[in-house]
């Protein structure tokens, strides 16, 4: 479980840090709200800890660019101000929860775990792009009606790229999500998987959804016919 610690307070943000690391979770930390913003985008996070008054971008402004990118992760507000308004343009804004400064440890383990139970409350179950159809409850993908038999790597891949269509993911991106881990920027493990994924994903089909764009990474999108 990786969780994003958002907080400008040095101390509060080590203390957080090294709790959940001694409870078995991966922390990365930011100290502005958008270098946080940045790191909530650029990878996953099962759980976003964010702090309300924040350098550069504060916590509301974090959560409703986080909402529009479509960026569903659960998030726990910290918050000084324990107002009525301030819990309402929260929740408005898609806050998970809240937590009132100063705050007990065991307070914000149970209430990290509950959220963390839950999960992304309003994650799409199907994924469309043009005829392909991604079931990810059922980790099931079809294309044109018929289904596409995919390891778990693959479709680990393939839900990252069409959650992201549109956007280029680089290679480094896809080897730290999917596999979780930093691949040499020579190694062509990621191109040896997106081949193969291609072949059964595109093949037999009159328009390709997944590209290379040279030196960058991929891009999962519907270019129409005929176009690579
Ligand atoms: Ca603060």
């Amino acid at each position: 479980m990786r969780i994003l610690i958002i907080e400008d307070e040095r101390r509060s943000r080590e203390f957080l840090a090294r709790g959940l690391a001694e409870n078995g979770f991966v922390a990365d930390t930011a100290e502005d709200g958008q270098a946080g913003l940045y790191l909530a985008e650029d990878r996953h996070y099962d759980l976003v800890v964010l702090d309300v008054m924040l350098p550069v971008m504060d916590g509301w402004s974090v959560l409703r660019a986080m909402r529009a990118k479509g960026i569903e992760t659960p998030v726990l507000f910290l918050t000084a101000r324990d107002t009525v308004p301030d819990r309402v343009k929260g929740l408005e804004l898609g806050a998970d929860d809240y937590l009132v400064k100063p705050f007990a440890w065991a307070e914000f383990l149970a209430r990290l775990r509950t959220l963390l139970r839950r999960g992304p409350a309003r994650q799409a179950e199907v994924i469309r792009l043009a005829d392909l159809e991604l079931d990810l409850p059922r980790m099931k993908a079809r294309r044109g009606g018929k289904v596409i038999d995919l390891t778990a790597k693959e479709f680990q891949l393939l839900s990252l790229l069409a959650r992201r269509a549109g956007d280029v993911l680089s290679r480094t991106l896809l080897a730290e999500q999917v596999w979780d881990m930093n691949f040499s920027t020579d190694s062509n493990a990621v191109d040896v998987a997106l081949g193969r994924l291609r072949r059964k994903v595109d093949e037999g089909f009159s328009s390709r959804l997944i590209h290379t764009v040279r030196g960058l990474g991929y891009v999962m999108e519907d270019r129409g016919h005929g176009h690579d």
